[in-house]
């Protein structure tokens, strides 16, 4: 009898070949396969008949093949299949179909899903790119046949080609559950599938491949039969089950304690320039509670940009210095690491204490550098602010108690900090800022392991930034109130989506890639459904155009430099900055406009994080359809910095997808940077959002943070609960002692294999 955790070659109907091929896609096991799930699927049980579709409706057809042909038009060439039912005909079109040719016989019977539409031919209607199957035919075995019609049948995203789209799918899956009748073995309590109203493992894998006869469509399109939630819960709740037990590890690991006492506070007061903001106040006592406990401080503290991150994570850094021990801060870019040096050096000038502050970043001179890694590591640096150089240069601290990492982007730097203490120190506190507003659901996945906290204030005195969009034809207008306000002794930065020539590989659309380019005229836009109800527009047309940039007619930051400053901006002092350019040279010309010495800073988005220019109140973004929804916030956070009222420009381009629409007039709506995320989230799904992918998102087989969270939080209390019963009664309710020891060693083996993460650290 087959095992899930049996390699999936050896399942019945894959072999070796087969089986090479699809662990591409991430199936190795027989549990493998049969938790890759339908992405949709066709009410076949009673198809409906062609003379009784109406015009606008999605519809299952099955009908007989009558013809086919290529039609050359002077556009595309278009293959038209025409299938019947009697006397009743429907007509089927695929643009650009010429690879459909040969592929359909008079008299086979095929299987069509798609939108009906009028039509002026003679058939009544026609499908405009439907999906469609092949049938069996009489000759295929009844198993097979039965498989596919007459029941609702499952659409799976292809395995590898057609040989192992659906129907292979199908028909191996089903065989192998059938072999597996009874012997799927349970992984969650009896007693909290109960509680919840889950049904078992065996009956929901069977049920969301092989629906029973009745289930209603809609719900299994949402992924919200009891079938699907119970896998989805499964899902989430080792997930989180997982999350909860690396935090335990870690409340059980040695920390410091550090003390607060009136010597420590009066050190504070000395130093802040202004009332923190209740959200400061709020979430600087939670760090400090955190960092009086004896485990290590895992926090995370969100904070929009400028809501004041800074001079809470200062506070916590002078809670360390104060204890005795030094503290450190991680900044993404030298102009950063530089400015926070700058700032703290302010700040703590002051304090009576006389902190040592050193700055560590890789452009220092290799003197400099030695000099400074000296003080670190012999405990005369109390405050030490740098960039990834502080982990490269192998800087070993003599008594480090508190790490802060700034605008963190780029995630999975934790584990490394290891190497920053001398061994057989006490594990350091960590606090992590961020910009990047995330939503709770991601939060709780992405940073599961870590607390939160939310500054979700600004501190006094913001004019709200205004927020305007200006279509490309206006753009004369803008530069000249860019003029104006650089007349009034302002500054601006106008920010373009590529560098150079058109080209669409610069680094700096990393974010941009995956904006949806404008929806071509002609075919109606061809919707491909993925995978988990993701959809993802095919526009082949543009692709080609993004791809082709001479026709795109994409204005580049080089390029408009020159413009700029020779045409419509002449007499200003123009300046250029974008990641081509070596750190150094950014870094003068980031000085040089913090100075005062540029009064237009034409860039690309290297600008997006941090550096604080008070005196720019402009922030003119061109090709604003191109950028991300996260990536316009960031950069309008540039602006409104100091009193002076703050303007944001979205310059569009002549065609705007509809979710462009979407997010540039969400932009113009709200200044919210957590309302923001919450819609890019829902725009972009999670896969993409922020990068999400690479920054360690677990992939998940059937869950989906957009659909599923209330689930996620369901899970998240039931893995709570079952990993710390309250007591005798909670503890019975997560189950016996024999179903609690199963469900570690799931969760073991699954997050090993699936995230690695529990041992990491
Ligand atoms: P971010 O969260 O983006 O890092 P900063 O810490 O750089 O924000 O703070 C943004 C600006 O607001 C800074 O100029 C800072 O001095 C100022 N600021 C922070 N907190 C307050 C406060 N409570 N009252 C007045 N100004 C504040
Ligand atoms: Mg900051």
């Amino acid at each position: 009898m087959p095992r899930l955790d049996d390699p999936v070659k050896f399942v019945r109907g894959v072999g070796p070949r087969v089986a090479e091929l699809i662990a591409a896609k991430g199936i190795q096991t027989a549990e493998d396969l049969l938790y890759h799930l339908p992405f949709r699927y066709e009410d076949r049980q009673n198809p409906r008949s062609l003379d009784e579709l109406k015009p606008g409706e999605m519809a299952s057809v099955i009908a007989e093949v009558r013809g086919a042909m290529l039609l050359r038009t002077r556009r595309m060439p278009i293959f038209e299949l025409t299938v019947g039912q009697g006397r009743h005909a429907l007509k089927c079109l695929w643009f650009n179909g010429s690879y459909l040719q040969g592929k359909f016989q008079a008299g086979q019977t095929v299987a069509l899903f798609g939108k009906v539409e009028p039509s002026r031919s003679t058939s009544n209607f026609k499908m405009i790119q439907p999906q469609f199957e092949l049938l069996p035919d009489a000759s295929d075995d009844a198993e097979t046949r039965l498989l596919e019609v007459g029941r609702i049948t499952p659409v799976y995203e292809s395995l590898g080609g057609s040989r192992l789209a659906s129907r292979w799918q199908r028909k191996v899956i089903f065989n192998l559950l059938e072999n597996m009748r009874g012997a799927v073995p349970e992984c969650l309590p009896q007693a909290m599938m109960q509680r919840l109203g889950l049904p078992d493992r065996e009956t929901s894998l069977r049920e969301v491949h092989f629906p029973p006869e009745g289930t209603p469509m809609a719900q299994l399109q949402a992924a919200a039969t009891p079938a699907h939630r119970r896998l989805i819960f499964e899902e989430l709740f080792f997930l989180e089950l997982g999350l909860e037990l690396k935090r335990r590890r870690m409340r059980e690991r040695v920390g410091i304690s550090f003390a607060t006492t009136d010597k420590l506070r009066e050190a504070i007061r000395e130093v802040l320039p202004f009332h923190p903001t209740a959200a400061q106040k709020r979430t600087l006592a939670e760090i400090v509670a955190d960092m009086r406990q004896p485990s290590p401080m895992r926090r995370l503290l969100q904070g929009d940009v400028g809501s004041g991150k800074t001079i809470v994570a200062l506070q916590a850094m002078i809670v360390a210095m104060e204890n005795g021990y030094q503290a450190a801060l991680m900044a993404p870019t030298e102009i950063l690491a530089t400015q926070h040096y700058l700032a703290a050096r302010k700040l703590l000038e002051r304090s009576s204490r006389r902190y040592r502050i050193v700055l560590l970043t890789g452009s220092l001179d290799e003197d400099r550098k030695r000099a400074n890694r000296g003080l670190i590591n012999r405990g005369e640096a109390q405050l030490v602010i740098g960039t990834h150089a502080l982990i490269e240069e192998k800087v070993e601290f003599d008594r480090l108690g508190l790490i802060v990492v700034d605008e963190q982007h780029r995630f999975g730097v934790l584990q490394r900090f290891k190497l920053m203490k001398k061994p057989n120190h006490a594990e350091p506190d960590m606090l992590v800022m961020t910009a990047t507003p995330i939503p709770r659901t991601l939060a709780l996945s992405l940073y599961g392991d870590l607390e939160i906290s939310v500054l979700d204030e600004l501190p006094p005195g913001r004019t709200p930034i205004v927020t305007r969009r200006v279509p490309g034809e206006r753009a004369e207008e803008v530069w000249e109130f860019v003029r104006k306000q650089v007349a009034q002794g302002r500054q601006a930065y106008i920010v373009y989506p590529v560098i150079e020539g058109n080209r669409d590989d610069a680094p700096e659309l990393d974010f941009a890639q995956d904006t949806d380019a404008p929806a071509p005229a002609p075919a109606a836009p061809l919707r491909k459904t993925v995978r988990k109800g993701k959809t993802a527009d095919l526009f082949p047309d543009a692709q080609q155009e993004t791809s082709s940039p001479a026709k795109s007619g994409l204005r580049s930051a080089v390029e408009m430099h020159e413009k700029l400053r020779t045409g419509p901006l002449a007499g200003l002092r123009v300046g250029l900055i974008h990641g081509r350019l070596d750190a150094d040279d950014k870094e003068v010309i980031m000085r040089r406009f913090q100075r005062g010495e540029i009064d237009v800073l034409v860039a690309t988005t290297v600008i997006e994080v941090g550096v604080d220019v008070p005196n720019a109140t402009v922030m003119v973004v061109e090709h604003a359809e191109r950028f991300g929804l996260a990536q316009l916030h960031q950069l309008r956070g540039r602006v409104g910095r100091g009193a002076a009222r703050s303007y944001c420009i979205l310059i569009t381009g002549p065609r705007i997808s509809p979710v462009g629409e979407e997010r540039l007039n969400a932009l113009v709506r709200t200044q919210d940077g957590f309302e923001l995320a919450e819609l890019d989230l829902a725009i972009r799904g999670p896969g993409e959002f922020f990068g999400t992918r690479q920054a360690g998102l677990p992939d998940f087989r059937v869950a989906n943070l957009v659909r599923d969270r209330q689930l996620l939080e369901l899970a998240k209390l039931e893995a709570a609960r079952f990993a710390h019963p309250a007591d005798g009664e909670e503890r019975e309710a997560a189950g016996t002692e024999a179903e609690r020891a199963r469900v570690w060693a799931r969760l073991k083996e699954a997050w090993q294999r699936r995230y690695g993460l529990v041992e990491a650290g």
